[in-house]
């Protein structure tokens, strides 16, 4: 692709100033210099339909976040260990979300400390190391969550703790019983750490499998597995980062949709819409033990600026109704683009929950290969014709589709439009 200087300079400046472990977005990367709502805006004020970001997930800037973080950020910015009404406030708020046995929340500052802690708490809990995890999961970036994170490639060597099951692929499955192949997996990964004097400590997934190629479907999949893990005495960690506040339309949470209570819940990034917050809630019988034992202060975990991002996120969540918007546009969208079915052979499987969509791109829908680079092309033609999406599973030949929650069903059309056009041209 032909950069114009400044493009090439900025990356050219990256580079030597960030060093060579970050990547960028597409073939063209994009340089954004404002967002309001579902749109991002370029230098020159192009704007871009944001159909990928789950962060912002109010919807960029958005106003009551704005002010509750600036109202803040002018009057106290300090941290767990003083008394604070703040923390306190959102922590009723959020475990009213919950199912009553989860009693307690902590904070984190990211996703990947709340899995690193969530793991902690229970190997302390359960006396066991073993961890179980899909073949393409994405759990985070510290030492001992990335040794659970196969999605991050053969640089990171996974725990010899830790053993993989296939994702519950519903397009592919060989029986269509995907709650029976899912356990019946989870089982087998029990007993090979058995077999080699590993005791499990824990099963975690994401319910809505991001990184393993959006598996929303058949809701009520899960509980086999959770019921094994438990009867092998491990935990169930449910990684909310990606499903959690709302997105699936269905329930506020993902394993909602499952019909399971976890031991440990983990949260993140649309936490507070952009703002750094992200936790556990967990059983208080299992932080019990090494809440006695263990000291846990997290600097900016749980400040007071914090707090008040992610109780200003959860009332917009409320107040605006946006689960039920995320179901309703993402039922429209989802039809939309299975229309686009009939027209584009390459539409293998058009799948997820809510304001979560999995697009399956392939070379032969009889043979359902995956065909990765049409998706990489789709998604750099996307970017050309405004439309932010990204690419995800195994082997890369899924659009991931992931928009803010007050994405519109006009902003469907739209995305609906440019696909069309995109995929004929491609
Ligand atoms: N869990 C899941 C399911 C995620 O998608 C991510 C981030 N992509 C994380 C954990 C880690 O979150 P963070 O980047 O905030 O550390």
């Amino acid at each position: 692709v032909d950069l114009d200087p400044h493009e090439a300079s900025m990356i050219e400046r990256r580079q030597r100033l960030l060093g060579p472990a970050y990547r960028l977005f597409y073939e063209r990367p994009i340089e954004v210099v404002r967002g309001e709502g579902v749109w991002l805006y370029d230098r020159d004020g192009k704007a871009y339909l944001d159909a990928y970001n789950n962060v912002a997930s109010l919807g960029h800037c958005h106003p009551r976040v704005v002010d509750a973080i600036c109202r803040q950020v002018a009057t106290l910015a300090t941290n767990t260990r003083y008394l604070h009404e703040s923390v306190l406030i959102y922590a009723e708020q959020l475990l009213a979300t919950m199912p009553s046995e989860l009693g307690h929340l902590m904070f984190t500052c990211t996703g990947s400390d709340a899995n690193d802690l969530a793991v902690r708490i229970a190997r302390s809990f359960t006396g066991g190391e073993g961890v179980i995890v899909t073949e393409t999961a994405y759990h985070g970036i510290t030492k001992i969550v990335a040794e659970f994170s196969p999605s991050l490639g053969p640089s990171v060597d996974l725990g010899p703790h830790v053993r993989t099951v296939p994702a519950p692929d519903s397009y592919r499955s060989p029986t269509g019983d995907l709650a029976t192949e899912f356990t019946v997996a989870v089982e087998a990964a029990i007993r090979d750490l058995r077999r080699h004097g590993i005791k499990p400590a824990l099963f975690i997934c994401d319910s809505i499998f991001s990184s393993d190629g959006v598996f929303g479907e058949q809701p009520g999949f899960l509980k086999g597995a959770v019921d094994a893990i438990r009867a092998a005495g491990g935990l169930y960690i449910a990684d909310e980062v990606q499903p959690g506040f709302g997105r699936t339309g269905d329930a506020m949470w993902g394993f909602q949709r499952h019909g399971v209570i976890p031991d440990i819940v983990t949260l993140g990034k649309p936490m507070g819409n952009g703002f750094p917050v992200a936790g556990i809630v967990v059983r208080p019988e299992v932080i019990d033990e090494f809440g006695r034992k263990a000291r846990y202060f997290n600097t900016f975990g749980g400040n007071a600026v914090a707090a008040e991002a992610a109780r200003a996120v959860l009332s917009a969540i409320q107040d605006e109704d946006l689960m039920r918007n995320a179901r309703m546009s993402g039922a429209y969208l989802k039809d939309g683009i299975k229309a686009l079915a009939q027209r584009h052979d390459a539409i293998g499987d058009v799948r997820g929950a809510g304001l979560f969509v999995g697009v399956e791109i392939v070379s032969d829908r009889s043979t359902r290969t995956p065909d990765a680079r049409t998706c990489t092309r789709i998604v750099n033609g996307l970017r050309e014709a405004g439309v932010l999406i990204s690419a995800c599973g195994p082997s890369a030949n899924v659009l991931k589709i992931r928009p803010p929650l007050v994405f519109t069903t006009e902003n469907a059309d739209f995305l609906i439009e440019r696909l069309d056009r995109v995929m004929m041209s491609t």
